[in-house]
């Protein structure tokens, strides 16, 4: 069956051919449809995140997908239901109280392995296998775009989390801030329009006409330009924000969210910067989040409950979104232009069926 890997010795992505899995017992044999590329897997080719798994030559790539079961073998799901895995698995060790409590998002670094990302093959292939709890079952009409549900379901976490810290009070959020106009920040922000925030806004930096600021708009919310607006004038020039959920991975963003925010606010990050020196005035910041109840959440990955509010979130989505989001759908010998990067390409998509 085909795969797109990256090599030890060539990180540029191919396809090879390679064995296709076969199921043991508790695990299900998923036909792959499509499998969606983001920031994650440039990082990973990139080299600068993520590895090999153990004694591999190669790196089966891709960690969001969606397929349709082929062979259910002792699981309780059935030939022809759609699935779209989770990413996590546990590591060579064994499983550990993370997974047996169904959080291995929580699970800190050495105690899992991330399917495509680190440590394990991806799911960037004709035929994939998994555990049945690693698959989140979602109706036939996400064929298409149920890909999508993996990193829906990571803004999903960072939210919740937000939230949750924000849970021993009354506390009645209506304004929010998206950082970053990329896949991640857009889906967020359609989670949160789902969610019933009032009042919306997304911050980019970029000239019109773009798509993504078309999709900002056509979502209700207002586009803020971070080259003329800064987190800092956000307030004044807008208004505080109840919710700041930072998803540029551009480091000064981790604390200047704190400046969008509103009394008793949260900033949820997910953002992965690079290591990053900046000049700032902490002990302002310190002393403006103790005196208005501030808090600071990061997030990262995201369990099966996520995944399944991700695919309620999606069911309520309208269609043009994800139409205006998917930029680019290939074949998997078409893998280079896929990972081709531009300005036009919001996200990228192979197609196992074309
Ligand atoms: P992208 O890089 O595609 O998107 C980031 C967006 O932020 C881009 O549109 C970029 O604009 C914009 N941006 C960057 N810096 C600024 C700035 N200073 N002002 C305004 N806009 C800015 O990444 P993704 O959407 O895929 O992911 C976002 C981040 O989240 C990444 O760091 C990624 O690694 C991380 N991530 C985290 C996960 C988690 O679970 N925590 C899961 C998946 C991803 P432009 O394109 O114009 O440069
Ligand atoms: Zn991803």
């Amino acid at each position: 069956m085909k795969a797109v890997v990256v090599t030890r010795d060539d990180p540029t992505p191919q396809v090879i051919e390679i064995g296709k899995p076969s199921v043991s017992s508790g695990e299900v044999l998923v036909r792959v449809l499509r499998v969606g590329i983001d920031g994650t897997d440039h990082e990973v080719i990139a080299g600068n995140h993520g590895g090999f798994p153990a004694q591999s030559e190669h790196m089966v790539l891709g960690h969001e997908a969606v397929g349709v079961v082929e062979d259910g073998g002792d699981t309780d799901l059935t030939s022809g239901q759609m699935v779209v895995p989770t990413v996590r698995r546990p590591p060579a060790s064994g499983s550990n109280e993370y997974f047996k409590q169904g959080q291995p998002d929580m699970a800190p670094a050495g105690l899992y392995v991330e399917r495509g990302i680190d440590g394990a093959h991806g799911h960037m292939a004709e035929f994939v296998t998994a555990p049945s709890e690693f698959l989140v079952p979602v109706p036939d009409s996400f064929r298409e775009f149920g890909f999508l549900v993996e990193p829906l379901s990571n803004a999903v976490k960072a939210i919740e989390h937000a939230e949750a810290s924000r849970s021993a009070f009354r506390w009645a959020p209506e304004t929010a801030i998206v950082l970053g106009n990329g896949p991640l920040g857009l889906l967020a922000l359609a989670f949160l329009r789902h969610k019933g925030y009032s009042r919306l806004y997304c911050l980019g930096r970029r000239d019109r006409p773009d798509q993504s600021i078309d999709i900002i708009e056509r979502f209700g919310a207002t586009y803020v330009d971070s080259r003329e607006t800064s987190l800092s004038d956000l307030a004044t020039i807008h208004e505080p924000m109840d919710l700041v959920v930072e998803a540029t991975g551009y480091a000064r963003h981790g604390v200047e969210s704190v400046r969008a925010l509103a009394p008793n606010g949260v900033a949820a990050l997910l953002g992965i910067p690079s290591a990053s020196t900046f000049k700032l005035d902490g002990g302002t910041l310190h002393r403006e989040m103790v005196l208005k109840n501030q808090a600071l959440v990061g997030s990262v990955n995201s369990h099966v409950g996520h995944f399944e509010t991700a695919r309620e979130a999606l069911t309520d989505t309208p269609s043009w979104f994800v139409d205006q989001l998917v930029t680019g759908v290939f074949p998997p010998h078409e893998i280079e232009a896929a990972f081709e990067s531009d300005r036009q390409n919001i996200k990228a998509v192979i197609n196992f069926e074309m």
